[in-house]
Parts: structure tokens; sequence; C-alpha cells
């Protein structure tokens, strides 16, 4: 037996249903591995010792390469001097310095451990400052898994769902009767800088909803928060609407921000300090400053480099590389969402039956992608890692014409 699967086999007696959230394998595909021991740059390994070019970045944390060694150095001098303390370390104000002189829209920070950490306190804020109840979400859109927004309905109450109000993502008309039907009361809206629902093609977003539910939020009194938790820090260090020129009031940030590190950050603007202060919002772990000193590493890092323009290129070289497999064998794909973070959907495909087999050969072939969920690109993608994924993504699609007969 793997070591996988005996892994499995033990975890299903000690854990609910053996692993739960979206990190379960079983979600994913039969051929998923769920256990993972090593990474280093743009590599992982699973339990069984297969290595793969990781185009999941773990699911987004990854950004500098895993076990960067300046984040790791970083990381391990602080942790040297200790990490979870009576109070916060000197770095919490050297990185709430260094995320207020990047983001434009940001005057203070506040700092977390999780996405849903940071979202939910966001909305906290905007509610403490408006003093008003709903929630404006695009439907289908994941903010994380509190109560309020999580995509499931288990152990959660109507009521805790009743302030959150949807509206359909790019239709400002639909955004403006979401308003409408909240009668005044919307203390904010949350958006993603581009639709990048599960199952889904991606989306940009249009210039002139932006802008719209800009000028809505500002028409309400209410709050315009930007959930950068997937995308931050991979398409502009200023925050990802900066290119369309719409700042937010609030920003949630996380996954990618400490490569790897657990933190998470709200940053806001002066209107709003005075509310953000007023919150009881706290966390055993939320002040252990090993995570903020890899933070402070890892955005001085992607500032020097320019992190989001190597992102682009690699995250270009893939995406041109794979369109051009796909189209040699015949296949007829859909690259959607900004290069650095992609996704491939298939053509008549709406089970995603091809999706599912053309990632699991992926994966047979050393690149660890995904059917449903889009992908994350790395600074430590170099030419070399994307041609090796181009190696494992082209061989995966000869076994899938292979599986589906000549075209
Ligand atoms: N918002 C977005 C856009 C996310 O992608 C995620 C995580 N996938 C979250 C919020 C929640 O973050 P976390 O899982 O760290 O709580």
């Amino acid at each position: 037996m793997s070591l996988d699967a005996s892994l499995r086999a033990r975890a299903a007696k000690v854990i609910p249903g053996g692993m739960y959230g979206h990190l379960n394998a079983a979600l994913h595909g039969d051929r998923y591995p769920q256990f993972f021991v090593r990474a280093e740059g743009a590599r992982q390994w699973d339990a069984d010792g297969r290595e793969y070019v990781d185009l999941m970045c773990s699911w987004g944390p990854m950004i500098v390469g895993h076990r960067n060694p300046r984040v790791e150095a970083a990381a391990a001098a602080q942790q040297a001097e200790g990490d979870c303390l009576n109070g916060p370390g000197p770095v919490m104000v050297e990185l709430a310095e260094l995320l207020v002189d990047l983001i434009p829209s940001a005057d203070w920070a506040m700092f977390s451990k999780n996405g849903t950490d940071a979202t939910t306190q966001a909305l906290m804020v905007a509610r403490a400052a408006t003093g008003r109840t709903k929630a404006l979400v695009a439907h289908g859109a994941y903010h994380g898994a509190d109560p309020w927004c999580t995509p499931g309905m288990s152990g959660v109450t109507p009521n805790q769902r009743a302030d959150t109000i949807e509206f359909t993502y790019n239709d400002l008309a639909g955004a403006e009767a979401a308003a409408a039907q909240a009668d005044g009361d919307v203390a904010a809206i949350l958006v993603t800088p581009f639709k990048h629902d599960s199952f889904e093609d991606q989306e940009p977003a249009d210039a002139e909803f932006a802008r719209g539910v800009r000028a809505l939020a500002d028409r309400l009194g209410a709050a315009l928060v930007i959930d950068d938790v997937r995308a931050g820090w991979r398409l502009d260090l200023r925050g990802s609407w900066e290119p369309l020129g719409v700042r937010p009031d609030l920003t949630a940030w996380s996954k990618a921000m400490a490569n790897g590190f657990p933190i998470a950050a709200v940053t806001g603007t002066d209107a709003l300090r005075g509310a953000a202060q007023t919150l009881y919002s706290t966390g055993s772990f939320w002040f252990s400053a090993t995570a903020m000193a890899a933070a402070k590493a890892t955005i001085e890092i992607l500032r020097e480099i320019d992190g989001p323009a190597l992102m682009h290129r690699a995250g270009t070289r893939l995406r041109e590389g794979i369109a051009a497999q796909a189209a040699a064998h015949g296949f007829v794909v859909r690259q959607t969402g900004p290069v650095q973070v992609p996704w491939l959907s298939f053509e008549d495909d709406d089970t995603l039956e091809k999706g599912i087999a053309w990632a699991g050969a992926c994966l047979e072939e050393g690149v660890y992608l995904h059917a449903w969920h889009n992908w994350f690109l790395s600074a430590a993608h170099t030419d070399e890692e994307i041609d090796r994924a181009l190696q494992g993504t082209d061989a995966a699609f000869a076994k899938l014409r292979a599986a589906y007969g000549a075209d």
C-alpha cells in the first residue's frame, strides 16, 4: 500500500471524513494525492515521493518559491528570538508601515491569520463605521468559510445569511438592484478583483462595473471592499484594481502575503480608522512575529524583483505553450483569468470530464494543477520550470487524445 493510501486509511479513523474542506483530495478526482511532505522552489513532493512542478502554489500562498532562502531566514531569525509573545514585536509596526507605503488605499493595517479572518473583519469594520447591516456580494464568489459567506449551509443558520444579498459579477444594474433590495441598509459591497469562481471560466472585471460599484458605494455611504485574498500580490502589488484606477475603502489580503507563513491583513482608509479601532477583533496567534517577519521579507522581495511582472512572463509562457499544444492535439480549450492566476477548460465539457481526465494525466506527468479551481504562478516559475511543466501538459494532451480517439 502506498504511504498516501495508508495515511488516508488512518486519517479516516481520526479525522472527520479523513480530510475536510477544499483540500480533501477526494473532491479533486481519483488521482490526486492527499498528503505532501516536501517543497522547494517551484516543486512539491507527495508522501510517496512523487515530484511535481507546482502550478497550484499550495493553492495560492507560495509566491517567491517554496522555502525561499530570504523569507526562511527572516522567519528563522524572528523565531529564534520568540514568536508568540505577550504582545506583538516591532515587526508589526514595520509591516504595517510597509503596507501603508506600498498600497495607495491603505492608511492603516490590521493583522490576522486567514483570508476569512480578513474578509469578516473588513465587513465588521464597514458595519461599525456605517451602523448598517447588509453585505452585497457577487453570487458564487468565495469570500471564506465563516457563516456569513461559506458556500455550504451545514452548521449555518438562515439568520446568519439573512444580511448577505447577492448580485451577479460584472452586472452593475444587478448590484444596484441588490442595493435597492437592502433599502438603504448597506454596510459594504464586497468584490473580488476578477471573477474567479470555481468550476467556471474566469472573467475580468469590466472597468465600467468596477467604477460603477465604487460610485454605488459612495452614493450609498457604504464601504467598497476588495477581497484580494486570492489575487493579491500577483497582479499589482498596490492592489488588484489599481490598474483600473478604482480604489477600495478596505482590502482583505492573505494567501501569498508571507510565502506560506500564516498571516492575513485588512488595509483601509483614514475614514474607517476610527471604526476599525472599535472592533473587538483578536486571536491567540494573530500577533505572532514570525509570520510578520516572513510577510515583510516576501513583500520586499516581490517589490525588488517586480514579482507580478515575473509571474506575468511565466504565465504567458505557460498559456502560449498550452494553447499551441491543445491545438496540435486537436482540442479546443479556453484559458481564462490573468495569466498569473490561470485556468483552463475544454469546450463541450460541462461535466468537466475532459478537464478532470487531463488534470489527472498532468499529475501522472509530474505537473500539479487543477480541473475546477484556478492555478497560481509564482516568481519561482522560471522559463525552465515552465518548460518542464509544458512537457507534462503536452504528454497529458496526448494521453487524452488517445483516450478520446482521433480528432
Ligand atoms: N477570499 C478569497 C477570494 C479566497 O480565495 C479565499 C481562500 N480561497 C478566502 C477569501 C478565504 O481565505 P482562507 O481560506 O485563508 O480563510
